[in-house]
């Protein structure tokens, strides 16, 4: 059951890419398939409705629980983080406020990798927040503002 939850999550991620205009050798790239499995995925061969569902229901869970049950069947932390970022339902903004101390604990936590430091102040990467919150809950300054301002849940279509 979990490589049928991967190809569904794989298939979403494809259906993404294709949406935003990227070839099929790119979207094999960047999901880590050959193209031949990419071409077949997109045009609904070799993937079962059932594995499309159930990786559907994972994408919608809360954010911290998609990457962390997607990371426990991928079991690699690259492909996690393009499959989150690609497949999220939900966009944010990030707003770091001036009292951080550059501490780097947030960086540190941060899955996505969407936090550097720089100019001694912490950074975020909005494309890459997938809305975990754990950044937020280890900053000692509460100095992390994230906020949810897209969620296409419902609005999906294949
Ligand atoms: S909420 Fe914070 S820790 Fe989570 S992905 Fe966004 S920046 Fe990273
Ligand atoms: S955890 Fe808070 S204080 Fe530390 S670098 Fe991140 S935003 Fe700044």
């Amino acid at each position: 059951m979990p490589k049928h939850i991967i190809s569904g999550l794989k298939y979403l991620a494809a259906v993404e890419l294709r949406k935003k205009g990227y070839a099929q050798r790119v979207i094999a790239e960047k999901l880590g398939m050959d193209r031949s499995t990419i071409s077949h995925y997109l045009n609904g061969r070799n993937i079962s409705w059932n594995s499309i569902q159930i990786a559907e229901v994972v994408r919608n869970l809360c954010p911290r629980d998609f990457f962390t049950l997607t990371y426990a069947l991928v079991k690699d932390k690259e492909t996690t983080r393009t499959i989150v970022q690609i497949c999220s339902i939900r966009k944010y903004e990030c707003d770091v406020k001036n009292s951080c101390i550059a501490c780097g604990i947030c960086a540190d936590v941060c899955f996505m990798g969407a936090i550097v430091l720089e100019d001694l102040k912490a950074q975020i990467d909005s494309n890459w927040c997938c809305g975990c919150l754990l950044c937020g809950e280890q900053c000692p300054t509460n100095s992390i503002e994230i906020k949810e301002v897209e969620n296409n849940g419902n609005n999906r279509t294949y």
